[in-house]
């Protein structure tokens, strides 16, 4: 058996919608299909607008960038989360401060967000990780409190609810990716999502290095290349149309998880759900509780037997690029404050559990796990 971490399906309109690029000849930023995709990603998570891009490193970018935010102000954001996020915040010229994620949700301790708060900071990113969402309602009372600006790293979210909202919907700024692994692919790709008019002026013109609309050539500040083609949208907009069902199936996937492994000791599964969403299981996470044996060790043992595993995140407060850029030195304070992010990212691991994972091959994992450790 060879069991990959992930295998994409497409199995709707994504055929059809790309020979019509083909055959219309619009295959580049121009066409009908990237609109499409952007005002139905922005109907479906309830924003205003969608910009589409080409990653979700680059939509961080631009939300980033949209904000115009002082230079060396303060943004608040999880320790455990991708680089994308910290790296945003730095080449903007701004300064990150990592939070704490919780043990069991992995998501953002909002019980720790207000002390790290200042007279410099100026927005709090959250970042759904996983398949749960960050408790939002605690962060929102901050934002108005503090008058901050709540970006949504949504990358991992797609289709998933908080308290019966979309996620996507949920920040002055909001941003998804569309790489492989995500619930929605377009094989590279990204979008950024607003309904405040100004920011969605300052987004479309990073994406598209800042032209100005009054004299071609002239422009005002330095943005990106950062457009999404008609090609990828044709996917996206195909690949929305199954959401609902790529999350039924995503559901059926960590269902299953939980019920053949919770009888295990040694392992801390997803939690299924909290009092304010249901697990859409974007990955099956798994944390070994014996502080004493690595990831690694179990990872490799499942290699053997051909199935893929990936890390966790690693913590931005340990990140070496961060640590040599030392933009923020002091913020970054002792490790033990970041104990979650750090006993996590050395003791979890997730396993395959991609659209396009069979029932026997799914079976075949849990043998592989129960064998570990029964
Ligand atoms: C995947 C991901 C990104 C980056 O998206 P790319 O399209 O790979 O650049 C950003 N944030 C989170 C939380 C992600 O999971």
């Amino acid at each position: 058996m060879n069991i990959p971490v992930n295998t994409p399906v497409f199995n709707g309109n994504e055929k059809k919608y790309l020979m019509d690029c083909i055959d219309t000849g619009w295959i580049s930023s121009a066409g009908e299909y990237i609109e499409k995709f952007e005002t139905k990603m922005a109907q479906v998570v309830g924003q205003k607008y969608g910009i589409a891009v080409s990653n979700g490193t680059a939509a961080l970018e631009s939300a980033i960038l949209a904000l115009n935010l002082e230079k060396g102000s303060e943004v608040i954001l999880p320790d455990f989360t991708i680089i994308s996020c910290v790296q945003a915040i730095v080449k903007a010229g701004l300064v990150p401060v990592p939070v704490d994620c919780t043990w069991d949700t992995w998501n953002l301790d909002v019980t720790k967000v207000e002390e790290k708060i200042s007279d410099n900071t100026k927005a709090i990113m959250v970042v759904h990780i996983y398949g749960l969402p960050v408790d939002m309602e605690p962060i929102w009372a901050l934002a108005n409190k503090y008058h901050l600006f709540v970006i949504e790293d949504a990358a991992e979210a797609h289709g998933l609810a908080y308290r019966g909202k979309q996620c996507g919907g949920l920040g002055d700024i909001s941003v998804f990716s569309f790489f492989p692994n995500k619930h929605i692919t377009t094989g590279e790709g990204g979008m950024v999502l607003t309904s405040q008019d100004e920011f969605y002026a300052r987004a479309v013109k990073v994406r598209n290095l800042f032209f100005d609309s009054e004299r071609r050539y002239i422009h005002e500040e330095f943005g990106s290349n950062f457009r999404m083609t008609n090609i990828q949208a044709a996917i996206g907009l195909a690949q929305l149309e199954q959401l609902e069902k790529t999350v039924v199936k995503k559901r059926e996937i960590g269902s299953f998880y939980q019920e053949e492994l919770s009888g295990i000791d040694a392992i801390q599964l997803p939690v299924p759900k909290t009092e304010y969403a249901d697990n859409i299981y974007w990955v099956f996470g798994i944390v070994l509780r014996d502080p004493d044996l690595p990831a690694d060790v179990v990872m490799n043992k499942l290699g053997e037997k051909g199935i893929g595993t990936r890390h966790f995140f690693y913590p931005i407060h340990r990140q070496p690029a961060l640590i040599k850029e030392g933009c923020c030195e002091d913020k970054f304070l002792e490790d033990e404050q970041f104990a979650n992010a750090n006993y996590i990212c050395e003791h979890g691991f997730y396993i395959p559990s991609g659209l396009g994972l069979t029932f026997d091959e799914q079976r075949y994992v849990v043998q592989a796990i129960r064998s570990i450790f029964i």
